[in-house]
């Protein structure tokens, strides 16, 4: 008997006309099976017992072999023979045969349902093609619905590597995604969902049968369609996964005025230590709390002749103006930044353009991603009072006598 873990999903087709009554007899070259395996299993449930472990380390619990001789491990030629509905029975070339019985559990009744789908496929290798586009679309429809959820920040990057490494200008996808997911087979492949699908699509394609239907041509032009979706969404949400702490220094080393540059060094030096891994998609309101804080103290410092060093807590919580509605605060600053001689539409000014950023309402602007939303009012106002009450509050000790 063969290890267990095996699985097959049930035929979504019916048997071929006239397929139901006689004994196949279907000679391949290699046929592609999905197993569990039961060790990766125990691993994970030892991650999910223990904090000290993360999400990475996670393994694949499943991976996709070739079927092979229980006896010798050969896995080609392998001779299937059966009826629909019936056990699969297959033989290597050293004449072992090997019987898998059906189940009543259907989610183990894997030898049935794999002999059903190589007899669909001996009777029209376009039906494997319709089989996998079906689960193309299946996966990229749940894939666009998760896209609405709260704690969505993009694609995985697992997913997002696969599709930004496979050449969609050439003509042969199958050898495109061989080399873009590095398929291991005859061992096991393991990976996720999406993984594995292109995996079994990959070896569809490969097969010159199933390529020229037009079922076959339609899941090519699907993976294409699909690939170049999770690509374009990959960048579409660049911005948020830029860490917190790279944001800062990038708008720091855009220049500008000395002072500028102070206020900043002096922010940085206040806001670093907390800023951790955290991603912008994770806490964009802590980088515009730190911009909002460095804009506070440079034009507090200007005023007032100030080295920015030297700017006191009070000085940024009067400008924070807490008394006013959030959307009357930013005319309030544009003003003070007029002022200081800077034009709020220069886009060659750093202060200018961080200032532009900082004005926004986010109140209008949609959200790069769900992760983004409970952000409401200008940026700079909910930027400067989260500096201000934050649990991570940038002046500790002056505020609480402020
Ligand atoms: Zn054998």
């Amino acid at each position: 008997m063969l290890a267990r873990g095996y699985r097959e999903k049930p035929p979504v087709e019916g048997p071929p006309s006239g397929g139901d009554t006689r004994i196949w007899t279907i000679v391949l070259d290699r046929i592609a099976v999905e197993r569990w395996d039961a060790d990766a299993a125990s691993w994970n449930g030892v991650v999910a017992d223990h904090s000290e472990f993360s999400v990475n380390d996670y393994m694949p619990e499943t991976g996709i072999e070739l079927l092979n001789c229980p006896r010798c491990r050969i896995t080609c030629p392998l001779e299937v023979t059966g009826h629909w509905g019936g056990p699969l029975t297959f033989t290597c070339p050293g004449g072992h045969t090997t019987i898998v019985e059906a189940h009543e559990n259907p989610r183990l009744n894997w030898g049935p349902n794999l002999l059903a789908r190589l007899i669909l496929t001996e009777a029209d290798p376009a039906s494997w093609a319709r089989t996998l586009l079906r689960r193309v679309t299946a996966w990229r429809d749940k894939e666009h619905e998760g896209r609405r959820e709260p704690w969505y920040t993009g694609p995985d990057k697992r997913d997002a590597r696969i599709a930004e490494n496979t050449d969609l200008t050439t003509a042969d996808l199958a050898q495109a995604l061989h080399t873009a997911i590095g398929i291991q087979l005859p061992l096991r492949h393991a990976g996720r969902p999406l993984e594995l699908l292109l995996v079994h699509a990959t070896l569809a394609l490969a097969t010159p049968a199933i390529r020229h239907t037009d079922d076959g041509r339609a899941l090519d032009a699907e993976i294409r369609a699909l690939l170049d979706d999770i690509r374009t969404e990959w960048q579409r949400t660049a911005p948020t996964r830029v860490l917190v702490r790279d944001q800062l220094h990038a708008w720091r080393d855009e220049g500008g005025p000395e002072e500028w540059q102070a206020a900043w060094d002096r922010t940085l030096q206040l806001v670093e230590v907390r800023l951790g891994g955290y991603t912008m998609g994770q806490d964009g309101l802590f980088a515009e709390a730190a911009a909002a804080l460095t804009t506070a103290i440079y034009i507090e410092a200007m005023t007032n002749s100030l080295p920015p060093s030297e700017v006191t807590a009070e000085q940024v919580i009067e400008l924070a103006a807490l008394h006013l509605d959030t959307r009357e605060v930013p005319a309030l600053w544009e003003a003070r930044l007029r002022d200081l001689g800077h034009d709020p539409e220069d886009t060659a000014d750093p202060v200018a353009r961080l200032w532009q950023r900082l004005r926004i309402d986010h109140t209008s602007e949609p959200p790069l991603t769900p992760m983004h939303t409970g952000r409401f009012g200008p940026a700079v106002t909910d930027g400067i009072r989260t500096a201000i009450r934050s649990n991570y509050s940038f002046f500790p000790h002056s505020l609480e006598a402020a």
